[in-house]
């Protein structure tokens, strides 16, 4: 359609600024061991991605490839945002050392948002890198896939069953048990058993890892995060080494399931349990009531759906086996939807005395200053953080509250203006999820690898580089080389 047509320049110029932003983010989050002889047949091409072969440029036929990873981009019309195939992989290590990105021009380029662009396509490098069902059985350290079958009665009495399938990379399940707290023995990172071909088996199960940069679809009212989940397994591959200290611009740390032990990992998610009775975050039943998002920082929304027929294996609602989430990558389990992207940040409206901005945080309350006392549902209200005491604190008014980590509730009933009535949940861990904004856990700083030398190249087209003084086998050094080969219009 004409409105959807976007010209070549525009496809120039914001590839360019973004693939420069990707680039430099990648090189500050990886380490690489190079390749050192990439040289590639007369007229290869990458064969397998969205609208047919991409040529590799002459450039690199002739020159030979010094980059790490070559990215071939195209902006060809497609059914989804951003697609990644792998063309061509090292010989001797399997590393993927070339990969055709398209992205959707009807789509990638009119996302309202920098931050999406980044990480949309950092979620499809992370695939070229490796994150992907084909590359797998050819990691350095391989046997990396459990698979396992899940049963399932719903409320009619019809059994049904799934394939499900675990990562069980070692500094991966570390990161895992690390993440969530969970100390026992565990299958492995879930993977996405929904979607496309494409979307299953090649992403974090988002139910689970909701909000981290490689699950299936976006997470909403959240910003990409690029957690120490993605760059274990990067570094389990064998490829790579990571920098767990750096912040990716734009990114938030992934706060989903963070402490809450090994329910999510385990359990269905009417059984998770997690936030307490008060919270229905995780999981929720009462589209009524507005209640608080996982994180704390916004009023959500239960969005449910009443759908044809029962939802068999994704029934979480026995009384109401026809309602579900709308969302089917999330096993169709419903949650609190955040109200706006901005939440309690941002603004919006509720009981007179609520205090919307950037030092805004949401609660689980009914808190009035009428006389007529309402049900809970969700307030904005200012926190402060005390690092000393690790306590947050919540202000009521004038007044400055101490908020214990365990779901206390505070009364609001004495000492206080007049009219102030009911009480305030402090939430379940709400000093780690609102103060602590650790990135990430950084794993032992080192790998499995160190002692594993891979086969040594013959042939050369390229000058070796220059170790880094960091590491004499990791360099931190990848370089993207983006190319607009055309936009179809
Ligand atoms: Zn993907």
């Amino acid at each position: 359609m004409a409105e959807d047509v976007i010209n070549s320049l525009t496809v120039y110029t914001v590839l360019t600024q973004l693939l420069q932003e990707v680039q430099s983010i990648l090189s500050k989050l990886l380490a690489v061991q190079p390749v050192t002889n990439i040289a590639y047949q007369q007229d290869s091409k990458c064969v397998n991605g969205v609208g047919g072969p991409v040529p590799i440029p002459n450039e690199f036929i002739t020159n030979g490839q010094t980059s790490d990873l070559l990215i071939l981009i195209t902006a060809r019309p497609s059914a989804s945002v951003a697609t990644t195939a792998n063309c061509y992989k090292d010989r001797n290590s399997n590393r993927p050392i070339s990969a055709h990105v398209n992205l959707d021009p009807n789509f990638f380029f009119k996302m309202s948002s920098y931050t999406d662009q980044i990480g949309t396509l950092l979620h499809e490098i992370t695939h070229a890198l490796g994150f992907s069902s084909e590359f797998y059985d050819g990691f350095i350290s391989a046997n990396t896939v459990f698979k396992t079958m899940k049963s399932f009665t719903d409320a009619s009495g019809v059994a049904t069953s799934k394939t499900i399938n675990f990562l069980k990379t070692p500094r991966l399940i570390s990161a895992l048990q690390t993440h969530f707290g969970c100390n026992v023995t565990v299958p492995g990172a879930e993977l996405e058993e929904g979607g496309s071909p494409g979307t299953a088996g090649s992403h974090f199960e988002k139910r689970i890892f909701y909000g981290e940069l490689m699950t299936g679809s976006k997470a909403t009212g959240v910003s990409f995060s690029v957690s120490s989940l993605t760059l274990s397994f990067l570094e389990d591959t064998g490829w790579y080494q990571a920098n767990y200290t750096y912040i990716v611009p734009g990114s938030t740390p992934l706060l989903w399931g963070k402490n809450t032990g090994c329910n999510l990992i385990f359990n269905r998610c009417e059984d998770w349990n997690v936030g307490g009775s008060l919270s229905e975050s995780y999981f929720c039943t009462d589209r009524t009531r507005t209640r608080c998002t996982f994180n704390l920082l916004s009023k959500g929304f239960c969005q449910l759906r009443t759908y044809d027929t029962n939802l068999g294996y994704y029934e979480h609602i026995s009384t109401n086996p026809n309602i579900g989430g709308i969302d089917s990558l999330m096993d169709y389990c419903p949650y609190m939807n955040p109200v706006s992207f901005s939440g309690c940040r941002g603004s919006g409206s509720g009981e007179p005395f609520e205090v919307y901005g950037g030092n805004s945080a949401c609660w689980d309350s009914n808190l009035v200053t009428s006389r007529a006392l309402k049900s809970v549902d969700a307030r904005c209200l200012e926190y402060a953080c005390d690092a000393n005491t690790t306590t947050l604190r919540v202000r009521v008014g004038n007044t400055w509250l101490d908020c214990p980590q365990n779901q206390s509730f505070l009364n609001i009933t004495t000492g206080f203006e007049p009219g102030y009535n009911g009480y305030i949940a402090c939430p379940t861990n709400g000093y780690n999820i609102l103060c602590d904004r650790t990135l990430r856990v950084p794993l032992a700083p080192t790998t499995p690898f160190t002692t594993t030398q891979l086969p040594t190249s013959q042939g050369t087209t390229r000058a070796p580089r220059t170790p880094s003084t960091a590491s004499t086998k990791y360099t931190y050094t990848i370089v993207l080389i983006a190319l607009v080969m055309h936009a179809l219009l």
